[in-house]
């Protein structure tokens, strides 16, 4: 059991891709707890392990030592991820793939493109709604994906450079459009980016290095 509050904790958590000479630490023995209403921002440089600490924390890969914990009551819809790269369905369209996650959750057909098409809105992107992915730009894509977050609304929600295609303008509303989902939901948010205007609208910020998550003291 994790105590009352908290959502995912990383103890030590290390994730390794391959073996012996081959081997990549993309995670050293990160400590991390998230909790209801956190706001945190993951930066640091390409290849630092910003992606694989989320992957880790979202569940996708288990940590090769250590331990990830997530909160009992935390099942997979509860937590959210905008991947890093395109994850579009490309057989459909952007309504339907903003719709998604409610139409795997048994909601009628009519609410789930109601809740996609206010997603949609929320992230200017209403407009693309009967496109297919094939037909949007990478930073269309990306708003797209960040929309179908927001139609989970999970309690963990977890967004991987969600402003890195974007221009600084669309980025700042692709965030507020995050941050208000928070605050809306009490979830937990955690953004990773090499932007310093992106993390400084975070609560707090972690930096990763070479794989390691700094402790906050350790940032120079
Ligand atoms: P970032 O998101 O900060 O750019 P990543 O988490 O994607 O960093 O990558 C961290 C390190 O792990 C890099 O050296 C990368 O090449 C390596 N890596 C990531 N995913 C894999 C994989 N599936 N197989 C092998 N190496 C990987
Ligand atoms: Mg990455």
């Amino acid at each position: 059991m994790l105590p009352d509050g908290l959502l995912v904790t990383c103890a030590d958590a290390a994730l390794t891709f391959g073996r012996g000479a081959q081997a990549v630490v993309a995670v050293h023995g990160a400590d991390l707890a998230l909790a209801a209403g956190d706001r945190l921002a993951v930066v640091g440089p390409s290849g630092s392990g910003k992606s694989s600490l989320l992957h880790l924390l979202a569940g996708l890969e288990r940590p090769t030592s250590g331990t990830v914990r997530r909160a009992a009551g935390l099942g997979p819809y509860d937590i959210g991820l905008v991947f890093q790269g395109d994850s579009l369905i490309p057989a459909l369209n952007v309504a339907e793939n903003a719709a998604l996650p409610l139409v795997l959750a048994d909601r009628p057909e009519d609410d789930a493109r109601q809740a996609a098409l206010a997603a949609l809105a929320r992230v200017d992107a209403a407009d693309l709604a009967d496109r297919l992915p094939e037909e949007i730009s990478g930073g269309q894509a990306q708003r797209v994906a960040v929309a179908r977050l927001l139609t989970q609304s999970p309690r963990l929600m977890l967004a991987d450079e969600p402003t890195g295609r974007l221009d600084h303008a669309t980025g700042a509303r692709v965030l507020d459009a995050l941050l208000m989902a928070a605050d809306h939901t009490g979830a937990a948010l955690v953004v990773t980016t090499h932007d310093p205007a992106v993390a400084a609208r975070l609560t707090t910020r972690r930096t990763m290095r070479g794989g390691r998550l700094l402790a906050p003291e350790e940032v120079s």
